[in-house]
């Protein structure tokens, strides 16, 4: 008898392959190819998310829930499978809890104004943290104002981490809810979100958390987490833009008040009264955007296929890559130097505005964001006015990063 030895080969990602899905990866951006690091911003979009879009809008073009017609009824089913999907990807317990929103931003305000408008009283408290993007500060400063409740803000140590000890003491009786960044998007912090919410529950909150950023890096498992809603966009995981996620648990949309009134939130209208939907469409009042949450799907599906731990482990080896070519340029730190972090680098040039760092690699077709990134209170912190920022996706390089190297080489010489 032969013995077989069985060999697990974990194949690493071709990138090269990826890039050619990518047809704006081709293009030309001052007279060079685009190396595209913007992607904590947006992602750029698969071939098969366009086409998902044009195919829609070519073939089956319809409003959902509503016709009987064949049209109609081929947008529905479309519609409807990637909430699905979507329920898949986050390990949801049920496609009740998949309400579609516009985005991450929506999918806060929406729980800010049902679930916080009536439960959040004077005097209670709700924790967010000293890196929170503006989108989950602004609706929870509008409830506090509104009701007389607190603010409270976790605050961080110079590497961009969570000062945990601190965020233990601040909850307590008064805590209603804890609203926290899984991923920042200025530093690439990953942060401690089973601990938070254990911790948070065992004080009587709730927990949102704002997966705008982690939800394309991260194994997410809503049931694992054990979190009570969480948010994320279809445009930072290489699907369109205006469609975004909120889950929550069953339980508690069912006991909210409704967002917006209008269509397909109803059961039954009349003059003197109304009756509300079921989830999952209690909450999706109006035509939806159809035709990017079908692509949505699609987009899904590319990094199903791909595979979630070949992306992860790629990305992480270019900032491991990037953050030691950057620590050699002279001048240049790095904001957020957390263990735990995605791909993304923030970085600030002595003497150099951000902004001038931008222009100057634009020159170079390189594409980095600059500025406070939506978390001016972050940058505040750190006491600066904004960073340069570099974030990679599964189709960047090493050598795209060398390109960004030179450019920034380049930067120091000619402004200082
Ligand atoms: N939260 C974080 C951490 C983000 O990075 C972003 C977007 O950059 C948002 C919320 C808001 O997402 P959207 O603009 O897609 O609603």
């Amino acid at each position: 008898m032969t013995m077989t030895r069985s060999v697990t080969i974990q194949e690493g990602l071709d990138v090269y392959s990826i890039r050619k899905q990518f047809p704006i990866l081709d293009r030309e951006v001052k007279g060079r190819r685009l190396v595209y690091f913007d992607n904590a911003a947006t992602s750029q979009k698969p071939q098969s998310v366009i086409d998902a879009l044009v195919n829609y809008y070519t073939n089956y073009n319809a409003n959902i829930h509503r016709g009987i017609h064949t049209l109609a009824e081929e947008a529905t089913a479309a519609f409807e499978a990637t909430r699905d999907a979507a329920r898949q990807f986050i390990h949801a317990a049920s496609r009740e809890e998949i309400i579609f929103t516009r985005g991450t931003t929506e999918g806060i305000n929406l729980v800010a104004y049902t679930w916080g408008r009536q439960n959040i009283k004077a005097g209670d408290e709700i924790i967010i943290s000293a890196m929170e993007h503006h989108s989950n500060i602004v609706p929870w400063q509008i409830v506090c104002e509104e009701k007389n409740a607190v603010l409270k803000i976790i605050p961080i140590n110079d590497e961009g981490e969570l000062l945990m000890p601190e965020y233990e003491k601040m909850l307590g009786p008064k805590t209603k809810l804890v609203s926290i960044v899984q991923v920042s998007n200025a530093l690439g912090t990953v942060n401690p979100v089973k601990t938070m919410i254990d911790a948070a529950h065992k004080a009587g909150a709730l927990v949102f958390v704002d997966g705008a950023q982690s939800t394309v890096h991260l194994d997410i498992n809503v049931q694992e987490m054990d979190c009570d809603f969480f948010a994320f966009s279809a445009h930072k995981l290489y699907g369109p833009t205006g469609v975004g996620i909120l889950y929550g648990k069953k339980h508690l949309l069912e006991s909210m008040p409704v967002f917006q009134g209008g269509g397909e939130m109803i059961k039954e209208v009349t003059f003197e009264k109304t009756i509300y939907n079921d989830l999952p469409y209690k909450y999706e009042a109006g035509t939806p955007n159809i035709a990017d949450t079908i692509a949505f799907k699609t987009a899904l599906d590319f990094i199903q296929e791909t595979g979630k731990e070949k992306i992860r482990k790629h990305e992480q080896e270019l900032l491991v890559y990037a953050t030691s070519q950057l620590e050699q340029i002279p001048g240049l730190r790095i904001i957020g130097t957390a263990r735990e972090k995605t791909s993304v680098i923030s970085f600030i040039i002595d003497k150099t505005h951000p902004q001038d760092i931008g222009i100057l690699l634009d020159n170079r077709g390189i594409a980095v964001r600059t500025g406070h990134h939506c978390a001016e209170p972050l940058m505040r912190r750190f006491g600066i006015p904004g960073t340069a920022r570099a974030s990679f996706a599964v189709y960047n390089t090493k050598e795209e990063i060398d390109e960004l190297v030179t450019g920034l080489q380049k930067v120091v010489k000619m402004l200082l």
